[in-house]
């Protein structure tokens, strides 16, 4: 294929080269399924180095594919394209992307032979139909498809064709075309369009990210302490994202070699824990529990839990991490007031006086519970999960989270905002933290 124009010298105006994805059904812009591909692929192009601008999502609509690759294909070096390979008449990409490049579609003989065998393996015959899969864009290089009957195809796009009326764009792009079907695409991707995009020089370099997971401080909170690093512009870049109440710096790093992102990043992390102290807990996909484990098992201290809001939810997030019985001795869900007292020991007047949404039997629960499964620290829940059974004084999201230890107890209010589920998660992620933050005062 003539891919001459497109020399990998084309991108030194370009260090950093942008690509987009395309993803096209009707399925997918419908909801019906949900558009994997993309975040498959951006994750394997970030691995060498080609980092993705845009993810766009189409129907199976000519006019609307058309004016997408010719958008995508203006902005961006690098277009990669995912369905509409198919022999039906919504299968439109063939069609779509020699009307962008300005060429006819040419039959491909060895692409006609290729899915006229695979149907005489499969025993079948051949509708006509899916003879239109093997026309395909003059001057494209033809992808084959061992797996399926849709070859895809790879085709440089000069700069002119990138937009009707022609703004001016440096280079061309180039864009690759593969089935929409995940194994299919997956193979191709690794075997076939991998290595093209390595041998022409794309991408090169390498983007590393780390991220910064922290419990117990607001968004804007953390913003104010890093406001510095978390501005537009800063190298590496740092973003905040907030998940269930975790809220996590992401350090964003892309340089020539693993080792200068390295170097990029260590000192930006080393600034952000000593901002942050204690409220940082861990790093990348590490969780609230596996770092009360990790303490756990540092300072040799034996944990239960009395949950009542939560229903399990904190032992059940702790048994989730190898090694979790060496020191989470076991639990109890204390429901009804009638559990927490009989098998909790929290005595009746508790209950009656403050109810079971309150300090004093949060308190009294952890305590029951650390005397009676014998451990080092005990923590318990009590709260509102809504959605009714709020009050004025006591709303839904309104939770205790208590803790005992030798020589001591205490508990923390907090009123979370969200649905049931999100309280019980985030009520779970506070009683964690809360195991957390005494153990690292612990000898
Ligand atoms: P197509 O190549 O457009 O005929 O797509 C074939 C099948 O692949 C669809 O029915 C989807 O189930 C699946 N598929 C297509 N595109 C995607 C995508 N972006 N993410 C996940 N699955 C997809
Ligand atoms: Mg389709």
């Amino acid at each position: 294929m003539q891919l001459a124009f497109f020399h990998p010298s084309s991108f030194i105006l370009h260090p950093f080269m942008k690509c987009e994805i395309l993803s096209i059904g009707t399925e997918l812009t419908t909801g019906q399924n949900l558009d994997t591909n993309s975040q498959w692929l951006s994750l394997r192009l970030a691995e060498i180095g080609i980092p993705v601008q845009w993810h766009t999502t189409i129907a199976d609509d000519l006019d609307d594919n058309i004016a997408a690759f010719r958008v995508a294909t203006q902005r961006a070096q690098l277009v990669l394209a995912t369905g509409g390979l198919g022999p039906t008449l919504d299968d439109l990409t063939r069609e779509v992307v020699a009307k962008v490049a300005g060429v006819e579609l040419v039959f491909d003989e060895p692409s006609f032979e290729h899915i006229q065998q695979l149907f005489a393996k499969r025993k079948r015959p051949m509708p006509d139909r899916n003879r239109v899969q093997a026309y395909l864009p003059a001057g494209a290089e033809v992808i084959p498809n061992p797996f399926g009957t849709a070859p895809g195809f790879c085709i440089a796009i000069p700069a002119a064709c990138g937009l009707a009326g022609g703004s001016a764009k440096p280079q061309a792009a180039i864009v690759f075309a593969m089935p929409g079907v995940p194994s299919e695409m997956f193979a191709m991707y690794n075997e076939q369009v991998k290595p093209r995009l390595l041998k022409l020089g794309l991408g090169g370099g390498v983007q590393m990210q780390r991220k910064i997971n922290t419990f117990g401080s607001g968004e804007s909170h953390i913003e104010e302490k890093l406001f510095d690093l978390t501005r537009r512009g800063f190298v590496p870049e740092v973003g905040i994202t907030a998940s269930d109440a975790t809220i996590s710096l992401r350090i964003f790093a892309r340089a020539p070699s693993l080792l200068e992102a390295q170097a990029q990043i260590a000192p930006v992390e080393t600034t952000i824990r000593e901002r942050l102290g204690k409220f940082v807990f861990g790093v990348d996909d590490e969780e609230l529990q596996h770092a009360v484990l990790r303490l756990l098992d540092d300072k040799r201290k034996t944990l239960a839990t009395a949950e009542s809001i939560t229903a399990g939810l904190v032992a059940h997030r702790l048994a989730q991490v190898p090694g979790a019985s060496a020191w989470l001795r076991g639990g109890i869900v204390a429901y009804d007031n009638r559990i927490k007292h009989e098998l909790l020991g929290v005595p009746q007047e508790l209950l009656d006086i403050h109810g079971a949404v309150s300090a004093p039997v949060a308190e009294a629960m952890a305590v029951g519970c650390r005397e009676r499964l014998k451990t080092d620290l005990a923590v318990s829940t009590t709260g509102i999960a809504g959605p009714s059974g709020g009050t004025p004084e006591k709303p839904v999201g309104h939770v205790y989270v208590g803790l005992a230890w030798n020589g001591g107890v205490t508990s923390m209010p907090f009123s979370w905002a969200g649905t049931r589920v999100e309280v019980q998660s985030r009520t779970a992620k506070m009683a964690l933290n809360a195991v957390r933050l005494k153990l690292l005062e612990m000898t």
